[in-house]
């Protein structure tokens, strides 16, 4: 057996990724692990992403976060899903819940039985099974017994960032302010030896987390570890955010509101609003994408717009040598799904899973590479569905969308719903059933079948199934407080 050594742990960058991580290795390992973080005031960070996806409520519960201390740090609101307008069509709506929609039977899932009730004159649309969106859109919310809701939260991330600080500060994370100026590597290994700092200082470390965005200054600048670019299959590569005086109450979910070369969020926290456009500088010129994003933000504007160019794809090697990419430096892609505060968790809790007990095994190097590699292309299958499946024509940018190659995992996975109303969850896929299935059905996939075990109920069976199962979330939901209220006395600020 060999002694552990890779004791000395550095995260380059602090932004979201870099205290996430700090926040995870110090609770979880404690004194096991020496851990440091260099980050630059004066670099700053990217400044965006608050919408979040429901893991996040385990990684907070892993690291013993109370809810309500969080929401109040991070001026948080509930999150039960995305609104998706203009993208099946112009004017067409769909809802992405995070909640299941009816019941499934383990031969098939409910949307066989919804489908099969059509062909026998139920007239009720497939969202008025799901609790969730119908709590979303009536502005509701409440914890419910035996976790009924499932939700995420939106959130000020320089806030997040900031609250995990003082937590991995308090369970012993050295941070260290200053400029990485370059990196230095060990010439035998080819391994990360030290980063060196401004006024000639020197961190060492045995381990290395890139948080440093999209410089990747250790993963790319230092390891070239190459980058897959996946343009080819998503387009879009400009945004602006700029954040926005609150007009009324929040609503318990994101808005992802299509144009004709892109799309703008509306994301809506306690003491202001999030608001950003993407879009594809081939279409569309960043002073235009302004124009548009200044006419359509409701509030007084707070901040001045925040521009940004990336590429979406991703790093071909998340982990390489002793250096591992969490964050931007690992990749991006746009946050139509709201997945890559996720992704860092994921990427998290899954080092601190293979961490090395001695030297660094090239297989754990291997599985974390393949793993984090299936999640990111799972997203990335999910993402190019809003686009590929479209009846939109209208501008040259949708033509080109509807004109794209898809992966055939996605290619497969569509036609497969198409032809049979079915889906299926692989790898521990991020993205249950009910979601693959309400956004092709919100793009406009009608299953030309569906599984003959519907067929099975009699008429009057099927009817009350459908009866009962609407009702049940039309009384759930009446019951329910509104969600500016909820927040309210929940966080105690009531
Ligand atoms: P950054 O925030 O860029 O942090 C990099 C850190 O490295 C900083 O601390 C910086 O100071 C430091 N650094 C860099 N260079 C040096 C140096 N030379 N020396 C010292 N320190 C250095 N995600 C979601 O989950 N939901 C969303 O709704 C969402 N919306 C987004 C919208 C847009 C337009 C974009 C671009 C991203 C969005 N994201 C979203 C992604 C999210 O913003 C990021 O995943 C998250 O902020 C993590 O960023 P990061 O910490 O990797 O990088």
């Amino acid at each position: 057996m060999t002694a552990a050594s890779t004791r000395r742990i550095v995260i380059a960058g602090g932004g979201t990724a870099g205290w996430m991580a700090a926040a995870a290795l110090a609770n979880a390992l404690g004194d096991a692990i020496d851990l440091t973080l260099v980050e630059s005031d004066a670099i700053g960070t990217i400044g965006v992403g608050e919408s979040t996806i429901p893991p996040i409520a385990l990684f907070n519960r892993l690291l013993g976060i109370n809810e309500a201390e969080f929401m109040r740090a991070t001026q948080a609101t509930f999150k039960l899903g995305i609104k998706f307008d203009n993208w099946k069509e112009v004017g067409s709506t769909y809802f992405h819940s995070f909640g299941a929609t009816g019941k499934d039977h383990w031969t098939a899932g409910f949307q066989h039985f919804w489908l099969h009730g059509l062909t026998q004159g139920h007239k009720h649309s497939y969202d008025d099974y799901c609790l969730e969106l119908k709590a979303a859109l009536d502005g509701k919310f409440a914890h419910l017994p035996n976790d009924r809701m499932n939700y995420a939260y939106q959130l000020d991330s320089a806030l997040y960032a900031a609250f995990l600080r003082r937590r991995a500060e308090g369970e012993g994370t050295k941070r260290v302010e200053g400029r990485i100026v370059s990196v230095e590597l060990d010439g035998e290994s080819g391994n990360i030896a030290a980063l060196v700092l401004d006024r000639d200082r020197r961190i060492e470390g045995d381990l290395f987390i890139d948080c440093t965005g999209f410089r990747a200054l250790l993963i790319e600048g230092a390891l070239h570890a190459g980058f897959d670019d996946w343009t080819h299959w998503l387009p879009c590569d400009s945004a602006i955010a700029l954040q926005t005086a609150s007009v009324r109450p929040p609503v318990p979910y994101t808005r992802a509101i299509a144009h004709d070369s892109g799309w703008q969020w509306r994301i809506p926290l306690q003491h202001r609003q999030g608001n950003g456009i993407v879009y594809c500088s081939r279409y569309l010129t960043e002073d235009a994408a302004l124009e548009r994003l200044l006419g359509s933000v409701e509030g007084e504007v707070l901040t001045p717009p925040n521009r940004i160019r990336y590429t979406t794809g991703v790093r071909r090697r998340q982990w390489h040598r002793n250096c591992v990419a969490v964050g931007l430096s690992g990749g991006f892609m746009e946050p139509l799904e709201s997945t890559s505060i996720h992704l860092i968790q994921r990427a998290v809790l899954r080092l601190i899973r293979m961490l090395p007990g001695g030297s660094i095994s090239p297989r754990d190097v291997a599985e974390f590479n393949e793993q984090q590699f299936t999640d990111m292309e799972q997203i990335r299958d999910f993402l190019i569905l809003h686009y590929t499946v479209t009846e939109r024509r209208d501008s040259p940018f949708w033509r080109h969308c509807a004109a794209l190659p898809r992966p055939d995992t996605l290619d497969q996975k569509i036609e497969l719903f198409r032809e049979t109303g079915r889906v299926f969850r692989k790898n521990e896929e991020l993205f249950a059933e009910n979601s693959w299935v309400q956004v092709m059905m919100g793009q406009g996939i009608v299953p030309q079948t569906y599984h003959p075990i519907a067929t099975k109920l009699r008429a009057e069976e099927l009817d009350g199934l459908l009866t009962m199962l609407r009702d049940g979330v039309a009384k759930t939901v009446a019951g329910l407080p509104g969600h500016q209220d909820y927040i309210a006395r929940y966080c105690g600020t009531a």
